[in-house]
């Protein structure tokens, strides 16, 4: 078995614990065969073997990110005005007016990315679009895709007005007379998309290839997409049959709470016998339990304890979701769902406890994502019950959304606000991810405010948010790699280096366990190989 690839003087951590650190190593077929030596592995190689010197940087296993966004985010990415570095009302025209002027064929005008914390029922309504694109309609994503908003034009096309009723789980907000303002909140937003013109397949597939681009470039080989339905799905083969998929794809197929258990479960084991190649599986169903707390939707045990008080219920009855987990658990899928508030996650876990209880303990994964709110009380019950918390540190700092809205409205809670650090210490495994594209998918901004608490652009004198909550760079190698692999349910193939597994792996530009953490924000990947194939190369890189 001559291998037809070989990596040597490199600094490869391989995160198998039986041989943890080698410098080089050899593949065949897209797989690892060999460990070891410089000289050891260049003795197995023939002549014909392509040769990369990583000329003694760090390696690692290609990252997985098992929560995000990759064909939605892409589409947005790659098709949509970008509001996310916007601060102001008068930016913020400026911005759409710039985009309408350079798209002058496109019918809707559309965008993401506007950021909650600043913009919101006090300032943000359809006039304010009307003033810079009154001809055309337009939609608008908040960075959370919890919220958008819309101009008169496409509420006058959609027949939005005071006669329609909020949907169930969701609300339009509206002035005094009732007419509603533009701003959509939850399944608000779903009645509007629904009356939406399609968005073309082309459309979706350049965004999978733009999505994928930027995976790739930011070191990751593996994703798992945290909401599929028949249309992700179909997209995604498309790219994977034309011009390929360059990470691998696990999905999540999203179930509703107007979902039946029999119709639900007949729909998501349809999608896993049809999407079942080695890039593009289904083995997950995907359950909001919640909103977010920017728009007051968050499920929590105590009322807010802001001074608007009030509180919103989970969005799944008690019994149709224990029901619904215990179906989806006995057809051996794993569970995967949004939890913000403390009320949302301690449903999950009850419902995950049930299941457990009927079908007996299997090795799921069952993911909670997000976890913003934990009550103490529910932090040892991931390990007991066998269940992931699938984080996004990168929220865990101290900035609006956290000191202006999460800590207000959580009150005595505000302690349990992103608890990662208590979470593993009772024994949790998390899986790291970005939930991109409501916030960056580079993995070393996120693992630095991991480490850190604190946001990466402001350095080590920022206040840090809950500092008994930091997680070590271990913990976050870890949390990108053999935990995400688990998460994905890949750790046959992928996760560590190790003699079988897919020769899926990163050249970094810098030494993560020699740097100061403040520095680690910062790392470029300098080489992606996914199963051996190179699917990145930083414009510096010669080896
Ligand atoms: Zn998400």
């Amino acid at each position: 078995m001559t291998p037809d690839l070989i990596l040597i003087n490199a600094d490869i951590r391989t995160m198998d614990p039986l041989k943890p650190r080698v410098a080089a190593l050899a593949a065949r077929n897209g797989r690892v065969v060999a460990l070891g030596s410089t000289a050891e592995i260049r003795a197995l190689a023939g002549k014909n073997a392509r040769v990369i010197d990583a000329g003694g940087r760090l390696v690692l296993p290609g990252f997985q990110d098992t929560h995000i966004h990759m064909q939605d985010g892409g589409m947005n990415g790659a098709l949509n005005v970008d509001l996310a570095h916007i601060r102001t009302i008068p930016d913020l025209q400026a911005a759409l007016a710039d985009f309408a002027k350079k798209n002058p064929k496109r019918h809707w005008l559309n965008g993401h990315g506007w950021y909650s914390g600043i913009f919101g029922e006090h300032n943000l309504t359809r006039e304010v679009i009307d003033a810079v694109i009154p001809d055309r309609p337009s939609m608008l994503y908040s960075s959370d895709y919890h919220s958008a908003a819309i101009n008169s034009k496409a509420c006058e096309l959609l027949g939005l007005d005071a006669s329609v009723e909020d949907p169930e789980n969701g609300y339009f907000s509206r002035d005094k007379k009732g007419v509603p303002t533009g701003l959509l909140h939850e399944k608000a937003i779903d009645w509007v998309r629904e009356r939406m013109p399609e968005i073309p397949d082309s459309d979706w597939e350049e965004g999978v290839r733009y999505g994928q681009a930027l995976c790739n470039r930011h070191g990751f080989t593996g994703v798992l997409d945290a909401l599929v339905t028949d249309r992700h799905l179909r997209i995604y083969r498309a790219v994977e049959k034309s011009t390929g998929l360059t990470v691998r794809v696990a999905s999540t197929a999203l179930v509703e709470p107007t979902d039946t258990v029999e119709g639900a479960l007949e729909r998501v084991e349809g999608f896993r016998r049809d999407f079942a190649s080695d890039m593009l599986k289904v083995h997950s169903a995907k359950f909001f339990l919640d909103g977010v707390l920017e728009n007051r939707t968050a499920a929590m045990i105590e009322d807010y304890h802001d001074a608007q008080g009030g509180n919103f219920p989970v969005m799944f009855g008690e019994n149709h979701l224990r029901e619904l987990f215990i179906a989806f658990d006995r057809a051996r899928f794993q569970i995967h769902c949004h939890v913000i508030g403390d009320k949302a996650v301690r449903a999950g876990l009850d419902a995950l406890e049930a299941a457990r209880e009927v079908n007996g303990a299997w090795p799921s994964l069952h993911q909670l994502a997000h976890v913003q709110v934990v009550d103490p009380d529910d932090i040892p019950r991931f390990a007991k019950l066998g269940v992931m918390p699938n984080i996004q540190p990168l929220w865990a700092r101290s900035e609006a959304s956290v000191t202006e809205i999460a800590v207000p409205m959580a009150g005595p809670k505000a302690r349990w606000i992103y608890p990662f650090r208590s979470l593993i210490d009772a024994g949790a495994t998390c899986a790291m991810s970005s939930d991109w594209s409501v916030t960056t998918l580079n993995p070393f901004p996120i693992m630095q405010t991991a480490i850190t608490r604190q946001p990466p652009e402001m350095g080590p004198d920022h206040p840090v948010f809950l500092p008994e909550e930091r997680m070590t760079l271990d913990e976050c190698i870890k949390g990108y790699t053999v935990n995400a692999a688990a998460a994905a349910w890949r750790s046959a193939d992928t996760g560590s280096l190790e003699q079988g597994k897919y020769a899926d792996l990163i050249i970094l530009d810098r030494d993560l366990f020699a740097i100061d953490p403040y520095d680690i924000a910062g790392t470029q990947v300098m080489l992606t190989l996914l199963g051996g194939k190179e699917v990145h190369r930083h414009e510096e890189f010669k080896g």
